[in-house]
């Protein structure tokens, strides 16, 4: 169906800017670094899934849902997220957290768990890592059925096609904004995790044929698994929306920067998050934008870009988890 036929909840009453990096380009010598500041859409604290979710709470509430359930990380900029739309649409929310580092979940933990509370969570379950987690959900679902109540169902990171058309409008958007500011970019670069982000630009650039590499970095998996999981997510969100298919090849998710794991602190991804704060006075997050960002710096300085490129690097928000993260982020 064509993307503007499909239901959709505006949460970002604006394109959200880009900007320039001008003392982070000098910094770094040789390119033009620019960012796009899709950590300045709608709903608290902003971020990436605000995009998806206008797609996804829209279908949840053409389907008279009270409730929506989804699932995420102990500090899930998603689940957060989908918290926020829940309290702007009057629905109450339900999370399933995964503990994918062992132990992690701590019911006192500061950044998107303290959130999660004062957005008004429902019920929260946490599940071990490697569980079921569409099972877990469904059992939520059951649960409110028993009460004669609707739940809907939105998968981790809200990445399904549906969710997926929020980024395919974002490549229209930063196309949009490219031509009226004259900025002809040589390369895209954002974080790869549940892949809608990736898949959704990568479908929207295509259609475009916007000739501009993207280079998704990723925050968890090896990069043949992520190359996979986000062409085949591409390839339905192209179908869905009726667009063509990206090619396996246009999908490149480096790996080199994921470090011991998903969440898991490395040396770059610390230089990468005071680096932007201190020199841009932008605030990455530590388990996503910061390990992206040390990816884009690492290919820079490794002279990955041609001389003077301009590089359009994709925030997609997260910083409310910099506060469950003070002691490894911390200058001394
Ligand atoms: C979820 C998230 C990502 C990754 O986006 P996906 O669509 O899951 O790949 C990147 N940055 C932040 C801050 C996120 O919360």
């Amino acid at each position: 169906m064509k993307i503007e036929a499909l239901p959709r909840r505006r949460y970002t009453p604006h394109p959200t800017p880009i900007q320039k990096l001008e003392r982070l380009s000098k910094h770094l010598g040789g390119v033009e670094i620019w960012i796009k500041r899709d950590d300045l859409t709608g709903l608290a604290g902003g971020g990436n899934k605000t995009r998806k979710l206008e797609f996804l709470v829209a279908e949840a509430l053409a389907q008279g849902a009270d409730t929506l359930i989804t699932v995420g990380a102990v500090q899930s900029n998603h689940c957060r997220l989908t918290l926020a739309a829940a309290a702007h649409e009057g629905l109450k929310c339900r999370l399933v957290l995964e503990q994918r580092v062992k132990g992690s979940y701590r019911k006192e933990a500061s950044g998107n768990n303290f959130l999660f509370d004062l957005l008004g969570v429902e019920a929260i379950t946490v599940v071990d890592g490697g569980s079921d987690l569409n099972a877990a959900m469904q059992a939520e679902a059951e649960k409110l059925k028993a009460l004669r109540r609707k739940g809907y169902i939105i998968p981790g990171g809200g990445s399904n096609a549906l969710g997926a058309m929020g980024y395919v409008v974002c490549a229209r958007e930063i196309l949009q904004q490219s031509l009226e500011q004259g900025l002809a970019f040589d390369q895209f670069v954002v974080a790869s995790g549940s892949a809608g982000t990736h898949a959704g630009l990568l479908v929207g650039f295509t259609a475009a044929n916007a000739g501009v590499p993207l280079t998704g970095i990723n925050v968890r998996r090896p990069r043949a698994e992520q190359e996979g999981n986000v062409h085949k997510l591409a390839v339905e969100a192209a179908a869905f929306a009726g667009l063509p298919a990206p090619s396996r090849e246009s999908v490149v998710a480096l790996d080199e920067w994921v470090g011991p794991g998903y969440s898991l602190p490395t040396d770059e991804m610390v230089e990468a998050v005071r680096m932007f704060a201190a020199l841009e006075g932008v605030l990455l997050d530590p388990v996503y934008t910061g390990k992206a960002a040390a990816g884009l710096i690492g290919l820079a300085r490794r002279k990955h870009f041609k001389q003077s490129s301009k590089i359009l690097f994709v925030h997609t928000g997260g910083a409310p988890s910099l506060f469950a993260y003070q002691p490894v982020l911390q200058g001394t």
